[in-house]
């Protein structure tokens, strides 16, 4: 899979205020923020252009640079994983634990990602029913 791929799949105005990412340099999660929206939103529509730009930040080395969404998709994410021969990913772990609450059939209702239970790929709530499944998940989020 190109990583691209899993940044485009969305609403092509939707975008997460926080990404996390596999750093370019040393491979150890690196976060890219946008500053431009307030912490407690967590994905924002931007249909004008509004500010693209994210803060790219390693955990580890010093890699730091401003990037836009383009540039984004350079990045593999974080929260990826193969199981059942479909590539399971999120932006960040609150959006991956929404995807586990849903192949949990737990109620999300609540959630702050609750909106993107509707784009959920058909195939992983068809493959993905196992408890054993659902613990590769939940290490991603440990
Ligand atoms: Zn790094």
């Amino acid at each position: 899979m190109k990583s691209g791929d899993t940044h485009i799949k969305y609403d092509h105005f939707h975008f997460p205020r926080l990404l996390e990412l596999k750093c370019s340099s040393c491979n150890s999660k690196s976060i890219a923020t946008n500053e431009s929206v307030p912490l407690e939103i967590e994905h924002f529509i931007d249909i004008a252009d509004f500010n693209r730009t994210w803060k790219y930040k390693c955990v580890t080395c010093i890699k730091k640079q401003d990037l836009n969404w383009e540039e984004l998709k350079a990045f593999e994410l974080w929260n990826k994983i193969e199981i059942r021969n479909e590539t399971v990913w999120a932006w960040n772990s609150k959006h991956l634990e929404l995807i586990l609450m849903s192949l949990r059939k737990e109620n999300t209702k609540s959630h702050q990602w609750q909106y993107f239970v509707n784009y959920l790929p058909k195939k992983w709530l068809q493959k993905i029913k196992k408890e054993s499944d659902f613990k590769k998940i939940e290490l991603l989020l440990s």
